[in-house]
Parts: C-alpha cells; structure tokens; sequence
C-alpha cells in the first residue's frame, strides 16, 4: 500500500550545547498561572486546579525565525513563557517523579488571536481557534536540566522593538512546574517529546507585522521572531 501524499515529519527542536534534535510531539498549554495576568484577563486568581488547551506541534517555530501575521485577526497577542520539555512516560505520577520526567526547559511564545479567544470564552466555546493557529508557538533552544537543573526562579522578560513589555519572575507561577507536570499526567499519560508552555505574566499585547519580539528567561537562550506580513 502506498500513501497518496506525503506530510512532513515531527518539527524538532536544537537543543543547546549539542547537535542533537528534540523531536515535538504534542503541546499542552496552561491557562492564567500568574496572578497578574489572570487580574489584566478579568479573572481573580486562585488556586483552582490548573486548565490546559492544546496545540499541533506542527505550529512550532525556531528562534530567529518568522511567524507570519495570522489570517481572521486584528489583535495578534504574544505571550512569554517558560516551556517544559518532557522526556519520558508518565501516568499519574507525583511531584518528585514529575520531576523526573522532564527533559529540559526553553523559552516561548504562545502567540494567540486575542479576539477569537475572547470571543470563544464568552460564549463557552472552545479556544481552538484563537490559540492553535498556524505559527503560534516560537520556542528557543531546549536546555537539558540535567546540565542545568530545574527552574524555579529567576527573570522572565519580553521586548517588543526593544521595548520592555512583560517582566516577572517564574517563583510567582501559581502552579509550579512538578505540580503542573503531576497535575497533567492525571490528565494524559505524558510522552517523550511532550512541550508543556507553563502560562505567561502580565502585560500582554498586540503585535503587528515588523516587530521583533525577543524573551528572556535567565539560564536559558533567547528566543526572538519576526512579525511576518500576511500568512499568504
Ligand atoms: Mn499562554
């Protein structure tokens, strides 16, 4: 039997310090895990259990490349935040053996088409439309945490042209990473090549096409994209 179309393999991932690939298989995304951020949503923060929403992988984008303007949008949001990249199999395991599973940490961008994703959650639909779009998540080099350890603090920053927009550090996470790794797993038995974008803090906004958008998460490399023109 023979297929009748080709479609591309996994998207994969540099990992730095080596020549080696993280191959992409799936990402889960978290919803309001910084208190400011959930306040600027209209939302109160609190410690209900964390909310996830997917992506394809094939949505991913290396550093230094072009996420192209999305079509059926006028309010293209970024979103900084620290990426978690799994790197074994797991089914409800606690937080200790969370800790175990994980591969490495990134930076991201979970890029979103605001108006759609206000308008689905007002009237109680799905997210879909205005978080897994084409293009919408820019990741950096993965850097194994057997090299350098776990994140649990530091400064996370975006700058759009230069200009600061976003500032926190990842200690203010409602939900830590073991925790939202342990969580998840309750959720999905968690894979090799699993990417958990683990929310962003306040100050998101819009982008247009031009603009350079560059995160920082200390220990980590930088991630930077360009605001492409139209998506043709
Ligand atoms: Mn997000």
């Amino acid at each position: 039997m023979n297929s009748v179309f080709t479609i591309p393999a996994s998207a994969m991932a540099p990992i730095a310090g080596s020549n080696d690939l993280f191959p992409i298989r799936r990402i889960f995304c978290v919803g309001r895990n910084y208190a400011e951020h959930a306040r600027e949503m209209g939302k109160d923060p609190d410690r209900d259990p964390p909310f996830f929403f997917t992506k394809w992988a094939e949505t991913y984008v290396p550093t230094n490349g072009t996420v192209p303007y999305p079509q059926s949008t006028s309010n293209f949001h970024f979103e900084a935040e620290l990426v978690v990249a799994i790197g074994g199999t797991g089914r409800n395991v606690d937080e200790e053996a969370a800790k175990d599973l994980i591969f490495g940490y990134a930076t991201g961008l979970d890029m979103t088409r605001r108006d759609l994703q206000l308008e689905a959650r007002s009237s109680g639909r799905p997210w879909d439309t205005g978080k897994n779009v084409e293009a919408s998540s820019p990741l950096g080099p993965i850097h194994k945490c057997s090299e350098t350890g776990h994140r649990e603090r530091g400064r996370i920053a975006l700058s759009v042209n230069g200009v600061v927009r976003q500032e926190a550090d990842l200690a203010d996470l409602i939900w830590s990473v073991p925790e939202l790794v342990s969580y998840l797993s309750g959720l999905y038995r968690l894979q090799p090549g699993d990417l958990i974008y683990t929310g962003t803090p306040a100050g998101v906004g819009a982008v247009v096409s031009g603009d350079l958008v560059v995160v920082e998460i200390d220990g980590l490399s930088t991630l930077q994209v360009e605001i492409g023109d139209l998506a043709p």
